[in-house]
């Protein structure tokens, strides 16, 4: 299967988080691809059962792909901080409560920081991608990307936890960067370039 083969039909974004979708489709645009998200299809959100980032990725992507019968792909992501055990880890959406305030989820990784007693604040975004079909196949990558937990948090580019994030050999949080340089090294577009590369090595 190749990215070529998906020009024929829909493909889902296979997320109901503004954020994600906007960055996906940064991420396929140069595919010229015809994209449609899982809410503006209005299509149902599975419930995240799975223990880890590819599982929950790959439940994501199949229910799409099943309920629309069209290829979908999903990610399922978060921030793994060190000193806190990996948390919020697979939980980093649900850290931001019902009302998705992720104002108050990076005072919640602050406030566990400093109560954790350790001067450790190294951390990394995690991002698992599964592009599947109605059929029941999937492929699945994952990206990741090291940095450190800054307080108080900082920009107000990208979402989530991006103000508090500043990557590795950089001085600025992802929330301070303009989106092109986020996606250059973004945990999300390490997992899309894995994938990509994959189909294109399907080509040969
Ligand atoms: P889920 O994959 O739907 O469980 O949600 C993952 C959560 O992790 C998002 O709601 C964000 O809070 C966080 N997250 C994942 N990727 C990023 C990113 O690139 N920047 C900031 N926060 C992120």
């Amino acid at each position: 299967m190749q990215f070529s083969a998906l020009r024929d039909q829909k493909l889902i974004i296979a997320s109901h988080n503004k954020g994600k979708v906007r960055e996906i489709a940064d991420l396929l645009a140069p595919f010229g691809l015809d994209v449609i998200s899982a809410g503006e299809l209005n299509l149902p959100e599975p419930e995240e059962t799975g223990l880890t980032y590819i599982e929950n990725a790959e439940l994501k992507a199949l229910a799409a792909a099943k309920a629309a019968n069209l290829p979908a792909l999903a990610d399922d992501s978060g921030l793994s901080v060190n000193a806190l055990g990996g948390a919020p880890g697979i939980y980093s959406a649900r850290w931001a409560g019902s009302d998705k305030d992720f104002d108050h989820a990076m005072r919640r990784v602050a406030d566990a920081l400093l109560l954790s007693g350790t001067t450790d604040r190294t951390a990394e975004f995690v991002c698992a991608l599964t592009l599947a079909w109605p059929d029941g196949k999937k492929l699945s990558f994952e990206g990741r990307v090291a940095g450190t937990i800054v307080w108080p948090a900082r920009g107000d580019k990208g979402f989530g936890y991006d103000p508090i994030f500043v990557p590795t050999g950089h001085t600025i949080t992802f929330g301070e960067m303009d989106p092109d340089k986020k996606h250059a090294m973004s945990h999300r577009a390490i997992a899309f370039d894995k994938l990509v590369s994959h189909l294109k090595s399907e080509m040969t």
